[in-house]
């Protein structure tokens, strides 16, 4: 099959590749109709690796994506040909221990779709285990379930602040994540967030939902914001999106006594943090890594027109016209926040 490939560092091809197809009995046949380019697929593209995952052998990029089921596996009820449908890109093992308490999220052997050596979709067809496949509903389109990906991140981060109705919710940095953050954490009950970030284009674009509060950081700190309000009380839930070490000085500044810190940025290098700031307000850290059990819902919100993420997505490319679209996505424009791919019509 034709597929976009990542044939190492620096360098993308379109070209045939062997992939998988056969059907076992719990999976579905998909025809790829939408693939967003993901901050991590460009990463591998101008990195070659993240972090211990390193493109040692040419792998297929893409993980957000949308499709049209054309075929089930014997045991599948839940879904038919023809079924709109997006896919969650990690696959447990669900006999596995994390799998059964919940977590599967974290499950040591995932294997999740463009994360070395495993191949990603952005090629004309993929098999999937129903289980992890979604319907989508009729006024969602192939373009907002290509972007329920990023939205999951953003859902498990609200969900593990644990928000409560009217919370103040901040979150440190207004790229992709950072909006996805702001947008799921309005939607699970927080009356206003706060985003900060340094560049005005990209908090222009934050700054359109209601709800969200722009913060530029180039104009005055986020404690002064927060400050203001707060009436100097603090944001019950600040989350950390931007990934920057920098970030955390000062960072417990901008909670409320008895509030959640919530991290979902990553940062390359381990960093420092104030333990006794930490602590003198007994502040509850999470963490957040992909999302387990959130699609359906994420879905929901989407299918309710609680969520509109559609003004996030600021390019369509024609699959063959996918090496363009990773080559602009690798200049992230801060105008640019979700770069998309047609794999047909
Ligand atoms: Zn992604």
């Amino acid at each position: 099959m034709r597929a976009l490939v990542l044939e190492r560092q620096h360098e993308l091809s379109l070209r045939e590749i062997d992939l998988p197809l056969e059907v076992g009995p719990t999976d579905v046949k998909i025809a790829l109709h939408t693939v967003g380019v993901c901050g991590s697929d460009v990463h591998y593209y101008t990195h070659g690796r993240i972090g211990n995952f390193i493109v040692n052998a040419p792998m297929v990029l893409g993980h957000e994506a949308a499709g049209t089921v054309v075929e089930v596996g014997a045991k599948v009820t839940t879904l038919k040909a023809g079924d709109r449908v997006c896919m969650e890109p990690g696959i447990p093992d669900l006999s596995s221990r994390a799998s059964k308490l919940g977590i599967y999220n974290v499950d040591p052997s995932v294997v999740f779709w463009a994360t070395p050596p495993v191949h990603g979709v952005l090629t004309p067809f993929t098999v999937h285990p129903a289980a992890f496949t979604y319907k989508l509903p009729d006024n969602v389109s192939f373009a907002e379930g290509a972007m329920v990906e990023p939205f999951a991140v953003g859902m498990q981060a609200a969900a593990r602040a644990r928000i409560a109705p009217g919370d103040v919710g901040a979150v440190i940095g207004a790229g992709p994540i950072g909006i996805m953050v702001a947008l799921a954490a309005l939607a699970g009950g927080c009356s206003k967030v706060l985003i900060s970030d340094f560049s005005k284009e990209k908090l222009e674009i934050a700054g359109r939902y209601d709800g969200i509060i722009p913060v530029d950081l180039t104009k005055e700190t986020f404690a002064a914001a927060i400050a203001r309000e707060t009436d100097s009380w603090g944001a019950d839930v600040v989350f950390e999106a931007s990934g920057s070490a920098k970030a955390y000085n000062g960072i417990f500044d901008l909670v409320r006594p008895g509030g959640a810190l919530v991290l979902v940025g990553l940062p390359v290098e381990p960093v420092n943090f104030d333990v006794p700031g930490a602590i003198a307000k007994e502040v509850r850290i999470e963490t957040v890594f992909r999302y387990a059990n959130i699609y359906d819902r994420a879905l929901a919100l989407i299918g309710s027109g609680k969520v509109d993420l559609k003004p996030l997505i600021t390019g369509t490319y024609a699959f063959e016209e996918s090496i363009a679209a990773f080559e602009r996505a690798a200049k992230a424009l801060p105008t640019d926040v979700k770069l998309q791919i047609l794999m047909e019509g």
